[in-house]
């Protein structure tokens, strides 16, 4: 509790190690939730949710992380409710939430006006536009994230309903896969408007073409090429740091954070992910992790196999999952990676 204390002038960060010298030999890896200091029951929630699937004697470190500091009661409950790993608080800087210098803040108020118009989820929150940009280009630069190699996105208030009974982690390693996801989803044009238009004038200008023809996630095959609006749902993410770490995506994201397109519009993170990744990735870097049972509001992703869901316990329904929606993109997906 001292240690809360002292740091509550400066950008606050807090590791509580709570690591067991002869651990299972874990790989390079942690879990990261951002949130708010009112999340903290439903980051509960989920941890334990984690925690009582995932084969036993895992306990990966853990990253927290808030635009604001993270209350002493978070920090305290947190720490104590997690039995094991290193458990780190830290605090995300200003720049990295907040508005450049070359936003137009009048016109991005004005913009936000317009969205609401149109009904979008989140049009006016300017709160929802500093995550979307955060999740874009900084979260895996952030001081407390820079010593691993491989991370987990954790939302608060997710849930996880079936057994995991490997390392999910190593399996990212063994298998050679840069990226993992659950759910696949179509983005609200209004929110992205102009953000095809600006990843095609970029890989243009840059010059570094994609390796496997994975645009064809992205692209539709009609005269126009333009964006189907399909995207990995990044709530969910197992990812190889070194996707986002790198010169290429580095320049990507700069040039998309140039023309003020997450403020401007709404642009999300999963879109911003997903068009990189189908730039510079190739289908074998992809990890479909079908087998989880996943809930984040309102969908679930629930394995299709009898047998694999009573070998693993799932208590979700495969009526519910969501792998064939209408607006769904796993179908288009896997027809992609599969040819
Ligand atoms: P949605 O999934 O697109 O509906 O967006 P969420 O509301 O779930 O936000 C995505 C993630 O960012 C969640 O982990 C939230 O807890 C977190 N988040 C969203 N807005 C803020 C914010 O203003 N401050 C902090 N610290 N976390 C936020
Ligand atoms: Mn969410």
């Amino acid at each position: 509790r001292e240690q809360i204390k002292a740091q509550e002038d400066s950008v606050q960060t807090i590791v509580i190690d709570k690591s067991l010298k002869n651990d299972y030999p874990k790989e390079n890896a942690t879990f990261l939730t951002l949130c708010r200091n009112n999340e903290l029951y439903e980051t509960m929630e989920t941890i334990q949710s984690i925690h009582d699937r995932i084969m036993p004697s895992i306990n990966y470190d853990w990253v927290f992380l808030n635009d604001k500091p993270f209350s002493e009661k978070f920090i305290y409950t947190v720490a104590m409710f997690i039995p094991q790993g290193k458990i780190s608080f830290g605090q995300i800087p200003r720049e990295h939430w907040s508005y450049p210098e070359h936003i137009d803040q009048n016109l991005a108020a004005w913009r936000r006006e317009q969205l609401k118009q149109e009904y979008v989820l989140y049009a006016e929150s300017e709160s929802y536009r500093h995550m979307c940009r955060f999740f874009s280009g900084f979260f895996y630069n952030h001081a407390l994230m820079q010593q691993y190699q491989y991370y987990w996105r954790v939302e608060p208030g997710t849930k996880y309903c079936c057994n995991i009974d490997y390392d999910p982690f190593q399996l990212m390693r063994t298998k050679q896969k840069k990226y993992g996801f659950t759910m696949t989803i179509l983005e609200y044009k209004a929110t992205i408007r102009s953000l095809w238009e600006h990843f095609k004038i970029f890989t243009e200008q840059y010059g570094r073409s994609s390796p496997s023809n994975l645009l064809d996630l992205v692209q539709n095959d009609d005269k126009d090429r333009s964006y189907n609006l399909c995207h990995f749902w990044s709530n969910f993410e197992i990812a190889d740091l070194s996707i986002f770490r790198n010169p290429d995506y580095q320049a990507y994201f700069d040039y998309l954070d140039s023309t003020g397109g997450f403020f401007y519009e709404r642009w999300g993170d999963a879109p911003v992910h997903t068009l990189a990744i189908s730039w510079f990735l190739s289908k074998d870097d992809i990890w479909w992790f079908s087998d989880f049972g996943y809930y984040h509001s309102p969908y679930y992703h629930c394995p299709a196999s009898d047998d694999l869901r009573i070998k693993n316990r799932c208590f979700c329904d495969s009526e519910d999952d969501f792998t064939n929606n209408l607006i769904s993109c796993t179908p288009h997906f896997l027809k992609v990676l599969n040819t």
